[in-house]
């Protein structure tokens, strides 16, 4: 059964011009400046915010379904800048329990990263509203392997991307040089991003004079950190470039970050993904949710990271590669490169939307406070994607993607874990709602297969 219809017995669309909610008495977040408006009322008219104003000034309209606030806060709804929406053979039911867990945790925009012709079609049922989502921006299949070898066939299957309405194309490992020139050429023409992974026959200082949109999960970077003394011609990159760690020369690390500001390119971390493969896990850093994925899925989560953990010789070196990663975050912070917030999930132990609990904190580890890290993940993605008309933060004539939450997210990011709400554009659900449809997922996999 249909996970919303299960859900709801009133339609997403239900007044989508007119309805109209009002939160009364809330503290309005701005993670972007770091500030809260106290004693507010927000009204929001169909998906719109409509009106923000001091609670004892702004009147309720009698019609509206009213959420008191008493004294929550509210913020704008985050983004999962590296997402992964379920390919179609995996079937329609997990690919919406995964966009609903994304929901559940506050997440209301992703960036998916593997697209496929199927998510274009999701993509527009989410945006009519026949189905509930996030906003989603998709890729196009990812161009990789060695199977593209000249820039003409690169350039024609940017044609197709760009024809089949694609919002901007994924390079991933294993891609040649030419493959690569081919791609970055022929998106310029159309005027594409292209986002992703650095293969490493690009290699960091290609992918900046290209203008990659997005690097993600820092690759490349730990390569470029190599000192110029060090002959590491028979290492390869490994995981996230990990096997360079003992190579590294630190005072290169604001070199690269500066760089990548002039390029104008941005950072989607992921630093969750690398700590999720050495591990280990306790308490500090908990691995939510995974009562809400298929098992099978879990055990080669399981799998993959005992495979990693098992290769690492030297734990110093291990933690050291984390601390790298965490010290490029911080100077491409420093420097002003633009950066996002992105888990990869679902991936290695990242549970949809729980993971991206888990970056946030991450981010804060790294020397980030807590309003910047929430900005990586309201605002930032909004001006990545040039959408700040849209979304990204608590203002009037943006679409009413919100989560209200019961503690200051500036002092704790913790509260964010269990919204005592979330609003998708115009549309609210409450905890217990989203209670209930995480309850019917978990239902799914009782069996343990
Ligand atoms: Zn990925």
């Amino acid at each position: 059964m249909c996970l919303l219809a299960a859900l709801f017995t009133s339609p997403v669309v239900a007044d989508e011009e007119t309805g109209v909610t009002a939160f009364v008495n809330v503290n309005v977040v701005r993670p972007e400046t770091n500030s809260i408006d106290e004693s507010r009322t927000v009204i929001v008219t169909g998906t719109k915010i409509t009106r923000i104003g001091a609670a004892n000034k702004v009147s309720v309209p009698s019609d509206a379904l009213v959420v008191e606030g008493e004294g929550r806060y509210l913020l704008p709804g985050l983004a999962e800048m590296h997402a992964h929406v379920p390919p179609a053979k995996l079937g329609r039911e997990y690919a919406e329990d995964i966009l609903f867990l994304w929901v559940t945790n506050g997440i209301t925009t992703i960036r998916n990263m593997s697209g496929e012709p199927s998510h274009l079609e999701l993509r527009e049922q989410i945006a009519s509203r026949q189905i509930l989502g996030p906003r989603m921006y998709t890729s196009g299949p990812r161009f990789m392997g060695r199977r593209i070898k000249t820039p003409e066939e690169a350039g024609g299957i940017v044609d197709e991307q760009v024809a089949a309405g694609y919002d901007f194309l994924k390079v991933h490992m294993g891609l040649t040089r030419v493959a690569y020139d081919g791609v970055v050429a022929a998106a310029e023409r159309h005027d594409i991003p292209v986002a992703g992974h650095v293969a490493p026959d690009i290699g960091l200082w290609r992918a900046l004079e290209a203008r990659q949109a997005t690097i993600d999960h820092l690759d490349s970077y730990l390569r470029a950190l190599v000192s110029d003394a060090a002959d590491v011609s028979d290492l390869e990159d490994g995981l996230l470039g990990a096997p360079y760690t003992p190579h590294v020369d630190e005072s290169k690390i604001a070199v690269v970050a500066r760089a990548t500001r002039d390029a104008g390119t941005w950072n989607a971390p992921t630093l969750t993904l690398a700590e999720n493969f050495v591990g280990p896990y306790d308490e500090s850093r908990p691995l939510t949710g995974a009562e809400y994925m298929p098992p099978k899925i879990v055990r080669s989560w399981v799998g993959l990271a005992t495979v990693y953990q098992k290769s690492i010789t030297d734990p110093e070196d291990a933690q050291r590669f984390l601390s790298y990663r965490k010290r490029l975050v911080k100077a491409l912070h420093d420097e002003d490169a633009g950066l996002l917030l992105g888990s990869d999930a679902p991936q290695v132990f990242n549970v949809p939307g729980f993971s991206l609990h888990n970056e946030l904190d991450l981010m804060v580890e790294a020397g980030l406070t807590r309003a910047e890290a929430l900005t990586t993940g309201t605002l930032n993605p909004a001006v990545f994607f040039d959408a700040e008309d849209t979304f990204g933060r608590v203002k009037e004539g943006l679409d009413a993607d919100l989560v209200l939450v019961a503690e200051n997210p500036l002092q704790d990011h913790a509260t964010l874990r269990n919204p005592s709400g979330v609003m998708l554009r115009g549309f609210w659900m409450t905890s217990e709602e989203l209670q209930t449809g995480l309850e019917l997922i978990a239902a799914r996999y009782v069996t343990g297969d």
